[in-house]
């Protein structure tokens, strides 16, 4: 006996599930209004095998039986037998599609300039839902003052005394350090700026401070540097280059530097074509935010070990380092004759 109602949705696309007349349909089905449903073809039901999964499922467990007019060779049991393979390959398939997926976002996130993952600066708060960065207004004060003093020509340990002597203490309640300060001063984030593996970009979140006073520090700490003789032609630091790996592919990452005239921004990214795969998308951290969690987990954040002195310890103590880039997770495996976060030097 037919039902007098009709379940169509014009202009709707079977892509999606919501979609007015199905909603209706499922609610007949659960209320037990009908035994079966009949469609001309099964793409008119829904045109993704995990919402034909999900709406099967239903049907099923309300002993609502399926009919497709296009297709009448699918009876109950080659239904069945073909569900059991459709819902093994869709696990599958739904695995591969995450990795890809998620990528994606990224990249959609990055090209509209808004975060994606890493440790949040000094200064912000990661909101708990968008993930974007939001000011934290006694911190942000912090950072302000420190720029105002750099750009006042004062050196970074001038400002980490001057930070300390304030009482200031750094995220981890700990005493500022120079290169702590350094740090902080070559941050483009606060600047209102985020960066993509193309360059710049204006960001979503609220800068600390005006991009002139960011350049001005830039080309102060530039020139402060360019002075220090031998300083200038000095091999660049990579402490966790062939111990870092990506999370994603499990390669090591390689490195990347940015200039900017005269400032150089270090990152560790996933370029790695070893095996004839192509490179993970997105896969870019800031070299220091790498190592200087690196640093914390060994205790030594408040060592002043040189880079030299940094790298040794890094390759001796450290087997394995693997940044994930999704989460901003970085796991350290220690090499087990170092028992103690207390790292002797070589
Ligand atoms: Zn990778």
């Amino acid at each position: 006996m037919l039902v007098g109602d009709r379940f169509d949705d014009e202009g709707y696309s079977g892509a999606t599930l919501d979609r007015p007349a199905l909603e209706r349909l499922l609610g007949v089905v659960r209320s037990g209004g009908v035994d079966r449903v009949v469609v001309y073809r099964l793409d008119r039901l829904s045109r993704s095998l995990r919402h034909f999964v999900q709406l099967s499922e239903e049907l099923r467990n309300h002993n609502v039986a399926l009919t497709i007019v296009s297709a009448p060779m699918l009876g109950a049991a080659a239904l069945d037998n073909m569900m059991l393979n459709v819902m093994a390959s869709f696990a599958e398939f739904e695995r591969e599609m995450t990795a890809t997926r998620m990528a994606e976002a990224r990249e959609y996130l990055k090209s509209h300039g808004r975060r994606v993952a890493g440790a949040v600066p000094f200064g912000y708060s990661a909101d708990p839902r968008t993930k974007q960065l939001v000011v934290v207004p006694e911190e942000a004060e912090i950072v302000s003052r420190m720029f105002q003093w750099s750009a006042a020509k004062m050196t970074p340990s001038t400002i980490a005394a001057l930070a300390n002597s304030q009482g200031w203490r750094t995220r981890n309640n700990t005493r500022w350090t120079p290169r702590q300060v350094q740090y902080t001063l070559t941050n483009y984030v606060y600047a209102g700026l985020v960066l993509d593996g193309y360059g710049f970009r204006k960001g979503c979140h609220e800068g600390l401070i005006t991009k002139e006073i960011y350049d001005q520090v830039q080309a102060l700490l530039a020139e402060r540097r360019s002075r220090k003789p031998g300083r200038a032609k000095a091999a660049i630091p990579w402490p966790l280059l062939g111990l870092v790996c990506c999370g994603s592919c499990g390669r090591p990452l390689s490195t990347h530097t940015i200039r900017r005239g005269s400032v150089i921004y270090q990152y560790y990214r996933c370029r790695s074509t070893a095996g004839g795969r192509e490179p993970c998308k997105g896969v870019l951290v800031r070299a220091h935010e790498v190592e200087s969690a690196v640093l914390q987990a060994a205790g030594l954040e408040q060592s002043g070990l040189t880079s030299k002195e940094e790298e040794a310890t890094f390759q001796s103590a450290i087997r394995q380092v693997v940044f994930e880039a999704d989460t901003g997770r970085i796991q350290i495996d220690f090499r087990p004759e170092v028992s103690s976060p207390a790292v002797s030097l070589a």
